[in-house]
């Protein structure tokens, strides 16, 4: 060992690098990076093909380009937005470029007569061939160079440019060998990590891109992909290794359990029964208890959680749920006040609740008079101490991060008993690689009342025969639920909820619709929400917010703008909001008029079936597995495990690399664990 004057990249703040201030590293935060080896680590999810000069006149709409022309004139608008216009022309043409979002002095660098290098995507627009926010760059050279770009992950405030010139420096640092990014591997005939950190940001112009994407052949995008399976399997392991041995509380106690699925208004469904029964063995055997019980949305898992949580309660202990948002957690709440009636105290502990209550609150938990605690990840605060936590059951447990549920345990004096709940359906062929030392229960069917929905496709160009049949539906009683992917527009042909008021303004009274999303203050929130419920309104125009648990019975339509943007796991469990009443329910999947082959393919999918795992299944076949986990919501974009499946030799690489970190220390095991589910990324609270 050399003793290296080097610095290790996790230990430094990404604010350490130039050009980027207190305000960029808060918006880097919301994309999970903190420290420059988050930075390098934060890889793309595309990348550009800048290797082809293109002449305007070339240019088909919706195509990526290249080009380099001359600045014709420049123009500002304010009314109804302010907006920058500059017209660009080559020898063969003009293209207009559109702002929204520019700071002063780009006003200054578009001066009329400078030659340019332009890079976007075309659109057609009002006035002929235009292009949003593209990238752009004062010709210095006339000769041009090919290169691949890459394109990443973005947030506000961080644009791709933005990302490339604090990664080129961030790489640039790692070759003067400044800094460095620890290798955890054991020793092996891999490529060198550095390397491939590099490559994959700036593949060089004869590489092929598709090399680089997920699945792709590079050994570089390979060895990448091994750290991310390997972190991922460590990431269960370790919780498992910690656990082995240990002992746990032992929970048999069934009264309290019996009395509640005598009360309930429904029958319990023959899985609910079996992975109850499974369930209960785990928290009956004295050792601490790690399992998934995934099913279908709507498949009926809260119930199942709740009556283990009774025998929990029943035995004078703890429980702890926790949901990815507010509004889930105050509908748990209530269906938990419902099954357990008022002689169980159940807290619900969120971030918003005013300072005395709160108080008040921690006290019953931490004298042990409040038996359940619902909450989003308020219920991880420092201040929040419980008496005597022995079960946690997270739902939608792949929107928290593994460290997440690491410090939650360290809650609980002893081990704690863990459920996880997913209604994201991971596919037969995945579950074994990915969830190695998790033990998995599936309800497999719905409940008998659910009548399946029925999904249809409709290009953005037959708008006006959506809104008719919206009209007709409200009158007889409807009501809809009406997704946008973004709040306003921000990136080219996305339509945002606030394109979409103006469209709804023409055709419905403003009574009759309302805006949600999560951005807003939790009482406007939950007001919003009451009259849908009650059915004041009639159209609940939202973002994905209401993606996860909300249930609203009288609510059988939902239009989904976009659809082509959105993961199939995702649009399934968007879907699972209606189907909920006794009425024949609908999904209307709106997508641009020119579908790729690849997403016509993948909506045909989901617009025939309504088998979350077939459908998980089919996506993974088209499409790769980083969405279908929905980690890209944990903090990093999910990067491989396509690879996994495909590639037997990384298969038994991945275990055999594994199995020798897990005989490394926990802190070495938690280091790498942490790179690739950065436990400093705090769910947002929606
Ligand atoms: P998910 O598995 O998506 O979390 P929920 O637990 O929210 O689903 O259940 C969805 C709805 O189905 C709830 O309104 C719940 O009360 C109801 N439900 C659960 N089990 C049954 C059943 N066996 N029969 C009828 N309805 C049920
Ligand atoms: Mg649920």
């Amino acid at each position: 060992m050399s003793s290296s004057p080097k610095i290790d990249a996790s230990s430094l703040l990404v604010t350490s690098i130039k050009g980027v201030g207190e305000k960029m590293g808060v918006a880097f935060l919301k994309l999970g990076i903190k420290n420059v080896e988050d930075l390098l680590f934060h890889f793309p999810s595309d990348y550009q093909d800048r290797t082809r000069l293109l002449k305007i006149a070339d240019l088909e709409p919706n195509q990526e380009f290249v080009i380099r022309g001359t600045v014709e004139k420049v123009s500002q608008t304010f009314v109804p937005r302010k907006m920058l216009i500059v017209k660009l022309s080559d020898s063969t043409g003009h293209i207009y470029l559109r702002f929204f979002y520019y700071f002063p002095g780009l006003r200054n660098l578009f001066r009329t007569g400078a030659v340019m290098e332009i890079a976007g995507t075309s659109r057609l627009g009002r006035y002929g061939l235009e292009t949003i926010h593209p990238d752009y760059e004062l010709c210095t050279d006339l000769e041009f160079f090919p290169k691949i770009l890459p394109k990443y992950r973005l947030t506000r405030g961080i644009t791709n440019q933005r990302l490339r010139n604090a990664i080129a420096q961030a790489i640039q640092m790692m070759n003067n060998e400044k800094i460095e990014v620890m290798d955890y591997f054991p020793k092996n005939n891999l490529v060198n990590l550095s390397d491939s950190i590099q490559r994959i940001h700036t593949p060089l112009p004869d590489d092929d891109i598709n090399d680089y994407l997920v699945g792709g052949r590079s050994p570089h995008r390979k060895r990448i992909g091994l750290e991310e399976i390997v972190a991922n399997k460590i990431s269960y392991l370790s919780i498992k290794h910690q656990n082995k041995n240990k002992p746990a509380d032992i929970f048999s106690d069934e009264l309290l359990a019996n009395q509640i699925i005598k009360s309930l208004p429904f029958k319990l469904t023959q899985d609910q029964k079996l992975t109850y029964q499974e369930i209960k063995d785990d928290i009956s055997s004295g050792s601490p208890m790690l399992r998934l019980l995934q099913g279908d949305v709507g498949s009926g898992k809260t119930i199942v959680a709740a009556l283990i949580a009774a025998s929990v309660v029943a035995e004078g202990k703890q429980v702890a749920i926790l949901a990815p948002t507010t509004i889930l957690a105050k509908q748990h709440y209530k269906n938990f006040v419902d099954w357990f009636g008022s002689d169980i105290e159940i807290e619900l502990l969120t971030s918003k609740i005013p300072a005395k209550e709160r108080r008040e609150k921690l006290n019953g938990i931490a004298n042990g008079s409040v038996k359940i605690v619902i909450g989003t990840h308020a219920v991880f605060q420092k201040d929040v101490v419980y008496e005597s936590l022995s079960l946690v059951v997270y739902d939608e447990q792949h929107r928290f991060g593994v460290t997440q549920r690491l410090k939650l345990k360290e809650k609980a004096g002893d081990y704690p008993h863990q459920l996880l709940l997913s209604a994201t359906p991971i596919p037969r062929t995945m579950a074994m690689s990915v969830l190695s030392g998790l033990d998995v229960s599936t309800i497999k069917s719905l409940p008998p009342n659910r009548k399946p929905i029925v999904t249809t496709l409709l290009s953005n160009k037959r708008r006006e025969a959506l809104i008719n049949r919206i009209k007709k539906a409200i009158e007889s009683g409807s009501q809809v639920y009406w997704v946008c992917p973004i709040i306003e527009e921000s990136d080219s042909s996305l339509i945002g909820i606030e394109d979409l008021e103006k469209v709804l303004k023409n055709d419905f009274d403003n009574n009759q619709y309302d805006i949600l999303h999560g951005k807003m203050p939790d009482k406007v929130k939950n007001q919003i929400l009451e009259n849908f419920k009650n059915k004041s309104t009639k159209i609940l125009l939202a973002t994905t917010v209401i993606e996860v648990g909300i249930d609203v019975p009288d609510a059988n339509i939902m239009v989904i703008e976009n659809s082509e943007r959105f993961g199939l796991a995702q649009l399934h469990q968007l879907r699972g909001r209606v189907g909920r009443g006794d009425k024949e329910s609908y999904c209307i999947l709106m997508h641009e008029d020119n579908l790729s082959e690849l997403s016509e393919k993948r909506l045909s999918v989901i617009s025939k079936s309504n088998d979350g795992f077939l459908i998980a299944e089919e996506d993974l076949k088209l499409r790769g597995p980083g969405d279908i986990l929905g980690l890209s919501q944990t903090g990093q974009p999910s990067f491989t495990f396509y690879d996994l499946i495909a590639d037997e030799e990384i298969q038994s690489e991945a275990n055999r690399i594994t199995d020798e970190i897990m005989e490394l220390p926990i802190e070495q095991q938690r280091k790498i664990i942490e790179r690739w589910f950065p436990a400093h990324l705090e769910l947002s609270d929606i």
